[in-house]
């Protein structure tokens, strides 16, 4: 397969040129996100390559489709970004990368709350400038305090066990409730009962038409004063106008981002001599009590490691037969 690899960073060039190896697939790597001005770059691929970021609407499908396109490949878990309707009707395949590191996540995500509490983001700062005053530091014992997961999917599950190692209580809220996340220490509960007992809540479930902004004013509202909320799933998922009237009351006492609503034009890339276009993310990090990571919860070398695997192996079994079925990296010899 000629495959296209869109938004392709040098790590993306590493690990799937790796993965490559004997599968012989031929992988043109492209710096650019796709976009209906960047689409006909896949020209002459059967397949492109997509991450997160990347646009798959229906314009954008239609013209890879024109060009002979294939097979959409996508090097992430999550398929929110993909008009899967347009996809089946352009006879486009689809292919993702089920659950390639669920650990990488949920670490990530307790670093979050460590670094929230214990104000290491701050002190880190203040060392450096030899200020080891500790006013403004003070944290709160995890122990013992009530950690809601919404959403038991492989990472909730993951991230469960990492609280409940803690001393934590863990309460959980899924529609489809699994032994997984009882065994690994949590309690279902509703979602109210979630929100109102907990000290620490985050998101572990798939941006769909049914979660988007599941965390809105209504839930704010039903969450505990001072609360500590957690997304390392999708922007989306919050209401981050909400969620910054509330961080300006200290109803939420702490914020832990590692993605964001209009992350497609920051994340990833050095902005850094760019004057800052987005205010609502400006004010978010004028916030001590916010720590936000630009999406890099997945950034683990065995993650990007599976993720390369896995969507090699796909490439394969669809050159093969046309399979498009998910190929978990735990499937997988690597
Ligand atoms: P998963 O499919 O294993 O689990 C998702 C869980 O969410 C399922 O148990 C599902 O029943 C549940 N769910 C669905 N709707 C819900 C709702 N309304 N309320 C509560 N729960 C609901 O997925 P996963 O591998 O655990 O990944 C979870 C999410 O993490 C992904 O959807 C993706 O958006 C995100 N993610 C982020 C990164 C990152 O780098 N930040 C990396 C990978 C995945």
């Amino acid at each position: 397969m000629r495959v296209a690899v869109f938004s392709a960073k040098p790590y993306d060039r590493r690990f799937l040129t790796e993965a490559d190896q004997g599968a012989g697939h031929e992988l043109v790597f492209l710096e650019p996100r796709l976009s209906p001005d960047t689409a006909s770059l896949a020209g002459g691929c059967d397949a492109v390559c997509a991450f997160v970021n990347d646009d798959l609407s229906a314009p954008v499908l239609e013209r890879l489709a024109a060009i002979g396109v294939r097979l959409v490949a996508l090097r992430s878990a999550g398929y929110n970004h993909v008009d899967l309707t347009a996809a089946r009707k352009l006879g486009l395949a689809v292919t993702r990368v089920p659950g390639y590191s669920p650990y990488a996540v949920a670490e990530h995500c307790a670093g979050l709350v460590l670094a929230l509490n214990r104000r290491i983001h701050r002190a880190y700062n203040r060392v450096r400038e030899h200020n080891f005053a500790l006013n403004g530091l003070l944290g709160f014992d995890l122990h013992g305090r009530t950690v809601g997961v919404i959403g038991t999917g492989k990472i909730g599950v993951r991230f469960i066990r990492i609280m409940a190692g803690f001393g934590c209580r863990v309460l959980a809220y899924d529609p489809y409730p699994g032994d997984e996340a009882v065994a690994a220490g949590a309690r279902y509960v509703p979602l109210e009962t979630l929100l109102g007992e907990s000290d620490i809540v985050t998101l572990h479930c798939p941006l769909t038409p049914g979660t988007y902004h599941l965390i809105d004013e209504r839930r704010i509202a039903q969450m505990r004063d001072g609360v500590m909320l957690i997304n390392t799933s999708r922007g989306a998922l919050i209401d981050t106008a909400a969620v910054l009237r509330a961080l300006k009351t200290g109803r939420i006492g702490h914020l832990g981002l590692d993605v964001y609503e209009e992350e497609a034009d920051l994340f990833f890339e050095d902005l850094s001599d760019e004057m800052p276009g987005d205010d609502v993310f400006s004010r978010l990090v004028t916030f001590p009590n916010v720590l936000i990571t630009g999406h890099q919860a997945f950034f683990t070398e065995d993650a990007l490691r599976n993720i390369a695997a896995s969507t090699v192996a796909s490439l394969t079994a669809y050159a093969r037969d046309g399979s498009t079925a998910a190929i978990a990296p735990d499937a997988l010899v690597c």
